[in-house]
């Protein structure tokens, strides 16, 4: 009390002296934590004239810069009623930063989640938040930031806990969670005591990358050893275009190792297809897991590295699996190719940071040039359009593509700018910007 009464009476001096002069500043009366009527103070009457000279300063400069420095002394305060404060809090709602709120202002206004040790998350939010709030909801919504704040693990940082805070950007328009958004701001907060203004900040990072940063991409693949010598014929198409694809070998040990060698040497990946392109689901339910692994996987997997091919990847034949296939095969390679092949096959690309990803079919009976472009055209930063296929070059069966129709993919993917990835390299689309 004593601090406070001789704060005023500097205050008080300033103002006769003229230092003053600046009508930023707001001369404040010192005022009981919690009463909302400043006039009651005990100011032993002196107060008469000060609260003529405080009339003229008004609320329009309370929100002022020089109004920071008095109000982060909450000491400082006062003069105006506790209805004021209220609609100064209320309207300090997504202004600028050099709006400050003190303790006091919210002790005055009966914010009673809002504390010395929580102050800073509050301006926090109060300079990040667009939001314009009403009283009542503007309390429960301090009290939701607060309670984000005190909690002490990511496990518990829960989306609906985030929809209470009004983040922005987290949420699709039909109220679903943007579960990308959501597993970057998981990803980019610290442990622990999460701060509004950096979870809406992270948010706004991921929408950054996402519109301008992380790179849109395609990876073509083409599966069974049997394609060999129709992609091997067709290096140079890819050249023309500076494209790269991924080839699924089946059957290595009766195929020209040499040109497996060749398709690797001249830029492309080279994955693992099963060594006689079993039925993943039915061999392994048949034989168990381990059989499925020590059969179809290992001694191709060893004969290719022996020959100094680099395989991290493999797809599915038959697109077919299990969830134990999944788990075990996780094991070998780092990425993992499905597949889908049905009438109905919607193009579109898929988060790029998944190691299971699934190859949509362009196969000669699935081809559709229309929709392939739409999905190019549709694809966000950060996102892989997977598009499978196996022989170029019609067959006598459907499963093929034709070089001319292969041509038009990769003109078109390459005129929109859209990287094409080795496996490896779709998943590392974060590492491969240069921002
Ligand atoms: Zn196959």
């Amino acid at each position: 009390m004593k601090y406070r009464y001789s704060a005023w009476i500097v205050a008080l001096l300033l103002s006769v002296s003229g230092c003053n002069s600046d009508s930023k500043t707001v001369i404040e009366l010192p005022v009981e934590g919690g009463q909302g009527d400043n006039t009651s103070t005990d100011n032993n009457g002196t107060n008469t004239d000060n609260s003529s000279d405080t009339d003229n300063s008004d609320k329009d400069n309370s929100n002022t810069d020089d109004s920071d420095s008095d109000n982060a002394n909450s000491n400082n305060h006062v003069k105006e009623t506790k209805e004021e404060v209220i609609k100064r809090i209320l309207s300090a709602q997504g202004a600028d930063s050099t709006t400050s709120l003190a303790l006091k202002d919210f002790e005055i206004a009966e914010f009673g989640c809002v504390t010395a040790a929580n102050l800073s998350v509050i301006q926090g939010y109060f300079n990040t938040t667009q939001d314009e709030l009403q009283l009542a909801a503007l309390k429960h919504r301090l009290c939701k930031v607060v309670e984000l704040f005190e909690l002490d693990s990511k496990s518990l940082l829960t989306p609906n806990r985030l929809k209470e805070v009004g983040l922005r950007g987290l949420f699709f328009e039909d109220g679903k969670l943007d579960q990308w958004a959501y597993d970057e701001l998981i990803l980019a907060i610290p442990e622990s005591h999460f701060e509004y203004a950096a979870l809406q900040g992270a948010v706004e990072d991921f929408h950054h990358n996402q519109s301008s940063v992380w790179p849109k991409q395609i990876n073509i693949s083409f599966d069974d050893g049997g394609a060999l010598n129709s992609i091997h014929d067709h290096l140079d198409l890819f050249d023309k275009y500076n494209a790269t694809f991924t080839y699924y070998v089946s059957h290595y040990s009766t195929i020209d190792h040499s040109k497996v060698a060749d398709i690797e040497n001249r830029g492309h990946e080279i994955g693992h297809h099963g060594v006689i392109h079993r039925h993943a689901k039915i061999y392994s339910e048949e034989n168990g897991v381990q059989k499925w692994i020590a059969d179809d996987i290992t001694p191709q997997l060893d004969a290719m590295r022996r020959d100094g091919l680099t395989v991290t990847s493999y797809a599915y034949p038959f697109g077919a699996y299990t969830k134990e296939t999944d788990r075990e095969i996780k094991k070998y390679f780092t990425h993992v190719r499905k597949f889908a092949s049905w009438s109905s096959v919607i193009y579109r690309g898929e988060r790029s940071d998944r190691p299971i990803t699934t190859g949509l079919s362009m196969d000669s009976h699935r081809f559709d040039l229309d929709k392939i472009q739409n999905a190019i055209d549709t694809l966000k930063g950060g996102e892989t359009l997977y598009l499978a296929t196996h022989v170029i070059g019609k067959t006598g069966n459907e499963w093929y593509i034709t070089p001319e129709n292969l041509e038009k993919v990769l003109a078109y993917a390459s005129a929109k700018g859209l990287k094409f990835c080795h496996t490896s390299e779709c998943m590392n689309f974060k590492g491969n910007t240069t921002n």
